[in-house]
């Protein structure tokens, strides 16, 4: 596993809830192993914010090119988060960083503005906030 992961704003959400669901076999087996592996050294500065496609569309089956095939919907819910969590492109973040971010920021009453069409919205949502 390379030592910088880049991630999108809004899968900084998602990765927090990974339970091994997914789009088809390979992005849960390749999600997993980044989770894993970001889990595993929570203090290490390994994330690096992301703007389009990042380390976990490279293996999705939703990608078209560099991007998401709903590049427009997705780029919207990534400036989103992007402002409640007040991180930019580029920015660098260890695993318990971010999750001390989700922590302290996002609230459940806008985590359900903007996710609540997502088809994994009620995995995150009860990890979140149980
Ligand atoms: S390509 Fe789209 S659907 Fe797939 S992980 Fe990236 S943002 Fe999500």
């Amino acid at each position: 596993m390379k030592n910088r992961i880049y991630l999108r704003p809004h899968h900084l959400i998602c990765l927090m809830s990974f339970r091994g669901e997914g789009y088809d076999g390979v992005f849960i087996s390749k999600t997993g192993k980044i989770v894993e592996f970001l889990k595993n050294i929570p203090d290490e500065k390994l994330i690096c914010v992301e703007i389009g496609g990042d380390d976990i569309c490279r293996f999705c089956p939703n990608r078209k090119g560099e991007l998401c095939k709903d590049e427009a919907r997705i780029s919207l819910l990534d400036s989103s988060f992007s402002k409640i969590l007040g991180i930019q492109r580029g920015s660098i973040y260890c695993w318990s960083e971010v999750r001390q971010l989700v922590i302290d920021k996002l609230s459940a009453r806008d985590f359900e503005k903007i996710c609540h069409e997502c088809q994994w919205f009620q995995i995150c949502r009860s990890n979140l906030w149980p």
